[in-house]
């Protein structure tokens, strides 16, 4: 099937009425890849069934291989489409080397090609296929003037054993793939009924997602956080979780990341704020809340119009919201623009989980932060490492230096809290103070905490955790 037509015979025959040529050339470029002059989507999903029905009549098995050219955008951006172009071409003309006579290919993506070995004669055939492929790749491809290393991932599924029509084998040889991209230890993977569809899984909890926005089972929880320089509660930071039906209370790291994939996390986030405000404005006293906001919220969502909304509503003043960000938060241009307004409103900003990410000093440079949070890992090692306590103690003094607060994350010990207050830390937060605790218990807390302050037992915090 894979005809190229020679121009140059086909001028010979003078008798060939134009029209003929002009519908065999049609019906070639339409099943066609121009750039590799390999079979193209079309022309394959014809092939797979008639590969079906030959290998029935025969008895015999054949294997469908989806291959994926790794970082294939990254060669694109970094070389230029034409450098692209020539690897495209290169890794077809080696793919088709490595193949027998009786195999189909064809490019049915851009970067993505499809093998069918027929017929097969047990599954080794197919791995040795694959090893005599992988070997090719390990050279580089040259092209325009540089080497561009390639990697390919290939996921097969056997035929009629997988799947009987080309639908089912298509989406079995797919999982297969998609399970090969993900294993950093392999780049093949055959389909086998165990290989979870992890995209299935994702798309089933995007939509679970969905339903609980709708539904309404989002429920903040708070953390207080004590000022160490008064022994009171400064504020509190709101922490989301799922009220599942059935599971129960589910940890955010368990959502959020599919919620930020999917882009649901800009009308939760949303939700995050306005909710927080407004149970922020049924303390006792004008204490802080301080809400976590996501990359994907700055990416997608227009963050001050979101907060403008949220402190209207709720009628808080700006002073009393504090935004955490981490290092995943990109601070290109607009991004710091929006952080400069809010900082315009009165609102602080905080540098999350400081430490943790690959460039926290540069990133501290790049906006006059209020406050840092020194994350939890260093605050558990502080007692048993030098290196964790210098750390503290210099990220104290910087941010001292910089003019910027500090709280300590994930402080569970007396001992820790002391070791704290001693290196300087303005707040701590962490199971020692309280657990983050519902709407309604915080409600609670704060008074208690008020009651027994204006008593004289300031230094005793009712310790009422609560998961
Ligand atoms: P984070 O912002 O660093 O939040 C602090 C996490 O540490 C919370 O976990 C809190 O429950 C936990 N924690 C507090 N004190 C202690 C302690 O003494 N010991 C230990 N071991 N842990 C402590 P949580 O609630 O599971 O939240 C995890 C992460 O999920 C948060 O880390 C934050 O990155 C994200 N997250 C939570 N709520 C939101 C939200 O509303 N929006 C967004 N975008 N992300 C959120
Ligand atoms: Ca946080
Ligand atoms: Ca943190």
């Amino acid at each position: 099937m894979d005809i190229a037509i020679d121009t140059t015979s086909l001028l010979g025959l003078r008798h060939v009425k134009t029209g003929i040529l002009r519908a065999a050339s049609e019906s070639y470029l339409s099943r066609h890849d121009i750039l590799t002059r390999l079979p193209n989507r079309l022309l394959f999903a014809e092939e797979l069934k008639r590969t079906f029905l030959t290998s029935h009549r025969s008895g015999t098995d054949f294997a469908l291989h989806l291959l994926d050219l790794g970082r294939f955008k990254d060669i694109n951006d970094n070389h230029g489409h034409a450098v692209g172009d020539e690897v495209i071409q290169t890794v077809a003309r080696r793919l088709r080397g490595r193949l027998r006579k009786s195999d189909f290919i064809a490019r049915i993506g851009g970067d993505e090609f499809a093998v069918i070995q027929r017929p097969l004669v047990g599954r080794q055939q197919a791995v040795d296929l694959i090893t005599a492929i992988q070997a090719a790749m390990r050279v580089p491809c040259a092209a325009g003037n540089t080497d561009v290393e390639v990697a390919l991932a290939i996921g097969v599924a056997v035929a009629p054993s997988d799947g009987k029509t080309s639908t089912e084998l298509m989406k079995c040889a797919d999982v297969a793939l998609y399970a090969a991209k993900s294993d950093p230890d392999s780049n093949y993977r055959f389909y086998d009924t165990g290989i979870k569809d992890s995209r299935a899984e994702r798309r089933a909890l995007e939509g679970a997602l969905r339903n609980a926005h709708e539904n309404k089972e989002f429920v903040l929880f708070y953390q207080p956080i004590l000022d160490l320089a008064t022994n009171r509660i400064w504020g509190c930071e709101a922490l989301v979780r799922w009220n599942h039906p059935v599971k129960g209370m589910v940890a955010p790291l368990e959502f959020i990341p599919t919620a930020e994939e999917s882009g649901l996390i800009g009308p939760i986030g949303d939700w995050i704020l306005d909710e927080a405000c407004s149970a922020a404005m049924t303390w006792d006293r004008p204490l802080k809340v301080a809400i976590n906001l996501s990359p994907v919220q700055f990416k997608r969502r227009d963050v001050f119009a979101s907060v403008k909304r949220a402190l209207a509503t709720s009628g808080m003043p700006a002073r009393r919201l504090v935004l955490e960000i981490t290092e995943s938060v990109k601070l290109t241009e607009e991004a710091t623009a929006t952080l400069t307004r809010l900082k315009a409103l009165g609102v602080s900003i905080a540098l999350d989980d400081f430490g943790t990410g690959y460039a926290s000093m540069s990133y501290l440079r790049s906006f006059p932060f209020d406050k840092i949070k020194i994350d939890q890992s260093f605050v558990r090692g502080m007692m048993g490492s030098p290196d964790s306590r210098a750390i503290i103690k210099a990220t104290i003094g910087l941010a001292n230096d910089l003019k910027m607060s500090t709280t300590a994350e994930g402080v569970e010990t007396e001992e820790q809290l002391n070791a704290l207050r001693l290196a300087g830390a303005s707040q701590a937060q962490g199971y020692l103070i309280a657990k983050p605790m519902s709407r309604d218990a915080i409600a609670s807390f704060i008074a208690d905490h008020e009651r027994a302050q204006s008593n004289g037992q300031g230094k005793k915090l009712p310790v009422r955790a609560i998961a």
